[in-house]
């Protein structure tokens, strides 16, 4: 990446970090996926040890700055960016610029509620949009599915990627679940749309790979519910860069820096 971004080998300006958990002012404050890792100071740590400018941000806005400079979101100003991997994350980007909320904590689109008495969620509360739309959501579905003999797949392999190619296969079962998905994403979405109007909302991640698997019932919820100017005038994009994203976006915050 660095011949992409004009540099010549060896020289090292400066370094991005996208970590997960919540991050403020450099500082990794917690993080669900780092256990141990309290009030951190990464970012005046790895200054220190290498003498260079380091900049430490959320692993999803990273992401989402990716897509936004070099991915899906070229060109767009304002953009939501969706994961959708094991959870669900999100970054928002308002006005070119990563949204991160009063305390580093904004664009958490996996916990917005989608069902009031839904699942319960790792969060505590119940029907978030991760419980649904994520792999791990479509997983328990698929067991769900199992257990009420609505479906025979092998328990012990289930994953989505094993799903999506039964769904391509021809297996209805298996389409459904991708199906359900979609239209819980749309749910979240036609919110998303109605709240910040961004111009863009990309999705990445895994599941994003079932694409066409789940865009109808996705759209379909999003027509149904979203003014007719959002409908017409929103993009709903797949994300380009894969698991790229977090790193070319932290690298570009840590060029924008120096
Ligand atoms: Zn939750």
């Amino acid at each position: 990446e660095m011949i992409a971004y004009g540099m010549r080998h060896g020289t090292v300006v400066g370094i991005g970090i996208g970590a997960p958990g919540l991050i403020e002012d450099g500082v990794v404050r917690c993080s669900p996926n780092l256990p141990g890792w309290k009030e951190v100071p990464l970012q005046k740590l790895l200054e220190k040890a290498l003498s260079l400018p380091v900049v430490l941000e959320n692993d999803a806005n990273a992401v989402a700055y990716g897509e936004k400079s070099s991915g899906a979101g070229k060109g767009f100003n304002s953009l939501i960016c969706i994961t959708l991997g094991t959870g669900v994350g999100g970054g928002l980007i308002l006005n070119g610029r990563i949204w991160r909320g009063a305390f580093g904590m904004a664009g958490e689109v996996g916990h917005m509620v989608v069902e009031p008495e839904g699942l319960q969620c790792s969060c505590g509360n119940r029907g978030c949009l991760e419980t649904y739309a994520s792999a791990t959501g479509i997983v328990r579905a698929a067991k769900e599915a199992i257990k009420k003999g609505d479906a025979a797949w092998d328990t012990d392999n289930l994953t989505t990627e094993m799903l999506d190619a039964a769904a391509r296969g021809g297996d209805k079962a298996a389409a459904s679940l991708f199906a359900g998905a979609g239209r819980y994403l749309g749910v979240g979405i036609a919110s998303l749309l109605h709240i910040l109007n961004p111009e863009a909302v990309i999705l990445g991640g895994g599941v994003s790979k079932a694409w066409d698997l789940f865009y109808p019932s996705m759209t379909e919820e999003i027509n149904k519910r979203c003014f007719r100017e959002i409908v017409e005038r929103s993009k709903i994009l797949p994300a380009t860069l894969g698991d790229s994203a977090g790193i070319l976006g932290a690298a570009r915050l840590a060029f924008e820096k120096g």
